[in-house]
């Protein structure tokens, strides 16, 4: 019986939220505790880990430039590292400027959820969230606290179309429905549209993000479903705006903590104080589950896990090392951004 009242919570937030077009704003929070919802986390991981599987596999001028941008990541942390032991550490700021896209069916994203959005950003990559209570002791050990990144909203477009997207690569072109990109390559260009809740949960992705020289400017972008996107009060599952912080340490070169696969501890995310590790973690992690694989804690408090926006807050150094490799000024792969005027 309990059971069937459940269904039925769900099957009618699912129609409340399909029907609540005129309210963009409006966060189906009931959905978030619906077994679609995790089946939903675990798709977006999943893509983008086999997109850049297949990438390196099937794109020798990609695997290569990606070998070639590893030596230098490596390279980088360890004088970073060095500079760190000595005390000489002395990081500039680097400004980042963003385009916010948003493709609607009934109602823009306010503009005070963009701004609000871009402020979360800012406070995630400043190192300024506290992580919630009960974490394991060590885990304020490895924090980088402020990466001396920030970012400035540039631009707002916005473009009314009603069509249901079949996927989010549509998005980024004006020809398929979307907006062109803004300076592409000198922006980041982040495109919110509703997807999920449109397909009645069968397609979509919480996020997604290009990554370094891909080569193929189809995938310079960040994509959220507006499902995720904001700050705005609810459950603590999406309604923080964490989710973009993911993607963007994706777009800066991070790759979740158990690296390209989940199979083995062999292989990680390249990235020297995040303990390797065979597991995502989903949703509320603070109830008493294991939280140890390859006989180390695992930091699902971490932007580059998969939890709950209310878990997760920090970024490590050696996370903020690669991301700011990516972004050196005459090295990094994502450069343009860091000289962008
Ligand atoms: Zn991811």
């Amino acid at each position: 019986m309990k059971k069937t009242i459940i269904t039925c919570i769900a099957l009618c937030a699912i129609f409340l939220a399909c029907n609540n077009e005129e309210d963009a704003t409006a966060t189906p929070t009931d959905l978030f505790s619906t077994v679609e919802f995790e089946k939903i986390r675990l798709r977006t991981a999943q893509h983008f880990d086999d997109k850049l599987n297949s990438k390196l596999e099937n794109d020798p001028e990609f695997a290569r430039k990606y070998a070639e941008n590893e030596e230098f990541v490596k390279v980088y942390s360890k004088v970073q590292e060095e500079k760190e032991k000595s005390g000489k550490r002395n990081l500039p700021i680097y400004t980042i400027k963003v385009v916010v896209n948003n493709i609607y069916r009934s109602q823009p994203l306010p503009m005070e959820l963009i701004e609000g959005q871009i402020e979360r950003l800012n406070q995630a990559f400043r190192g300024r969230l506290s992580g919630p209570s009960g974490l394991p002791s060590n885990a304020r050990r490895f924090n980088a606290g402020d990466t001396r990144i920030r970012f400035e909203l540039d631009k707002v477009k916005f473009r009314r179309n009603q069509r249901r997207f079949k996927n989010n690569t549509d998005l980024y072109a004006r020809s398929t429905g979307g907006i062109n990109p803004t300076l592409p390559g000198r922006r980041i260009n982040i495109y919110v549209a509703d997807l999920i809740v449109a397909s009645g949960f069968e397609i979509g992705f919480v996020g997604d993000a290009g990554f370094p020289d891909e080569g193929d400017p189809e995938f310079d972008h960040v994509f959220i479903d507006a499902l995720a996107f904001g700050v705005r009060p609810g459950s603590g599952k999406l309604n923080e705006g964490k989710t973009l912080a993911h993607e963007i340490g994706h777009y800066f070169n991070l790759l979740h903590l158990p690296g390209k696969t989940t199979e083995t501890c062999r292989f990680d995310d390249a990235v020297g104080d995040t303990p390797n590790s065979t597991r995502f973690y989903f949703g509320d992690v603070s109830t008493g589950r294991s939280t140890t694989s390859c006989g180390s804690q695992d930091m699902y408090w971490n932007f580059m896990n998969n939890t709950d926006d209310s878990e997760q807050f920090m970024f490590t150094n050696g996370q903020r090392n690669r991301m700011r490799a990516t972004l050196d000024p005459k090295r990094g792969s994502r450069r343009r951004l860091t000289n962008a005027r």
